[in-house]
């Protein structure tokens, strides 16, 4: 019997197995940020300890950075404290930062693979839930707390719980208008938000092996909102075409032993699963959050659910989010009146994200009540962007055009929804409160969805935009 990528990764990095049944696992790449690395530094040097991997470790800023001004200091006091706390640290450990003037800067989860930091077969760690988007790549990576972040800074390791994986195959091909961001959707509503509580979970399938690394990254990127503790899809020739001369991929002679040890990580075949579930692609259909967990979601074309309908385990949190949301049971999705569209964020906030919203907008106007965000997920992606004329499109449509940042996925810098406002979003979670109102609504879908609503000005179902003609 063979083994899948998650016990091959495993297995090369485990350092021991500790009496408490955990696994004591060396990690391969550290990335940090401005947000969850303060608290780590200070503990690490009241200890009297050093970062023992400094080589292994790369920070970025994403998560307060303003995304209008960027003119120091930061209107916001205790953002600047994170920032300068950053710069501090970085330099008193000797770890790279890509801070606002270096145009490595963007967020951490749309830099590592861009530089080529995130590789297959790696073990990966980061103070950010989202951290399963670069399991794209065929690497096992962790989103950790702030004193798991001190402990890898210090010993390079983590101690884990060992996981279960279940395979997820994506069968078919993705209708038009069917986006990554509609399957990882699809996948949380059926299986549910806490569905993959103890998993790995790994995407296969035709519907997967059709994607590209942007899109690949989109699903492995909700794979927390699935309940799974990693995401990933075994690398294959997209990948490596992906990675290859990107600025820290293995140089070109090094590149035929990486490419071999990469291919050696990938699952095989014959691999055992611990559960295995099968989805078509070609039956799934632009999706959107109704609800106050990425699990609540509907087709744009569907009906929101009756607490009446739904099983007696999910009638009080259905209840629930219809009385938060003001929807009510049974009502069509499509048609609701939004207030914000925000294009961005490590989910969608990548090149192809932009493009494909772009096509959509181009030639036409957002609708005069909607306040329209793009936010590219990276300075390199906001300089491609813009040497493709795209942010000339979203301005002439009506989007504000903004520097990187993380901007309105979770309002931990000056972005923020507006008492009731509603925001379709092209981020990845909808809790109560995210986007910085504790009142706000957000309905998360492709990027495509959200530049379709912008232009609707109500969610729309974007399979119609192919067939119109744009307003000149
Ligand atoms: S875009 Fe959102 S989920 Fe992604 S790193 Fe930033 S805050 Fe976290």
């Amino acid at each position: 019997m063979g083994k899948n990528l998650l016990q091959k990764v495993w297995e090369a990095h485990t350092v021991r197995r500790l009496p408490t049944g955990q696994t004591q696992l060396f990690i391969g790449l550290h990335l940090i940020h401005e947000v969850t690395s303060p608290q780590a530094f200070e503990d690490l040097r009241r200890r009297g300890g050093r970062v023992l991997y400094p080589s292994r470790t790369f920070a970025t800023v994403d998560h307060i950075v303003p995304t209008a001004s960027q003119e120091r200091p930061f209107l916001d006091a205790l953002a600047e404290k994170m920032m300068a706390s950053i710069e501090e640290n970085c330099r008193d450990y000797g770890i790279p930062l890509f801070d606002l003037a270096d145009e490595r800067q963007g967020i951490v989860h749309v830099v590592g693979p861009e530089l080529g930091l995130t590789q297959p077969g790696l073990t990966i760690a980061c103070g950010d839930s989202h951290t399963s988007t670069h399991g794209a790549f065929g690497a096992i990576a962790f989103g950790i707390g702030t004193s798991q972040v001190r402990d890898v800074l210090a010993s390079q390791c983590l101690a884990l719980d060992p996981l279960k994986v279940r395979r997820i195959i994506v069968t078919g091909r993705l209708p038009q208008g069917t986006y990554a961001k509609d399957v990882i959707l699809t996948i949380i509503r059926q299986l549910g938000v806490q569905g993959g509580v103890g998993y790995a979970y790994e995407y296969a399938g035709e519907a997967i092996e059709r994607m590209s690394m942007e899109e690949r990254m989109s699903v492995c990127n909700m794979s927390i909102e699935g309940g799974a503790r990693v995401g990933y899809v075994s690398p294959d020739e997209t990948t490596f075409q992906y990675i290859r001369g990107r600025r820290y991929a293995p140089r070109e002679d090094a590149w035929p032993q990486a490419v071999k040890w990469w291919k050696a990580m990938a699952s095989d075949k014959d691999s055992s699963y611990d559960d295995e579930v099968k989805l078509d692609g070609a039956r799934i259909r632009p999706t959107v959050t109704w609800g106050i967990n990425p699990g609540q979601s509907v087709e744009v074309d569907e009906r929101l659910p009756r607490p009446s309908d739904v099983s007696p385990a999910e009638r009080a949190s259905v209840a629930e989010a219809l009385e938060f949301m003001d929807f009510q049971p049974g009502a069509p999705i499509a048609g609701t009146r939004i207030d914000v569209a925000f294009i961005g964020s490590c989910t969608n906030g990548r090149l192809s994200d932009l493009r494909e919203a772009a096509r959509l907008v181009k030639g036409r106007r957002v609708a005069s009540h909607v306040k329209a965000l793009v936010v590219p997920g990276s300075q390199q992606v906001l300089k491609a962007a813009e040497a493709e004329g795209l942010d000339q499109v979203f301005s002439q449509a009506g989007f504000e055009w903004r520097h990187a940042g993380c901007s309105m996925c979770l309002a931990m810098n000056p972005d923020k929804l507006v008492g009731r406002e509603v925001c379709a979003s092209s981020s990845n979670r909808n809790f109560k409160g995210r986007q910085g109102s504790p009142t706000g609504r957000t309905l998360l879908m492709s990027p495509a969805m959200v530049a379709a609503a912008a232009i609707a000005g109500e969610v729309t179902d974007v399979r119609e935009f192919f067939n119109e003609p744009a307003l000149k």
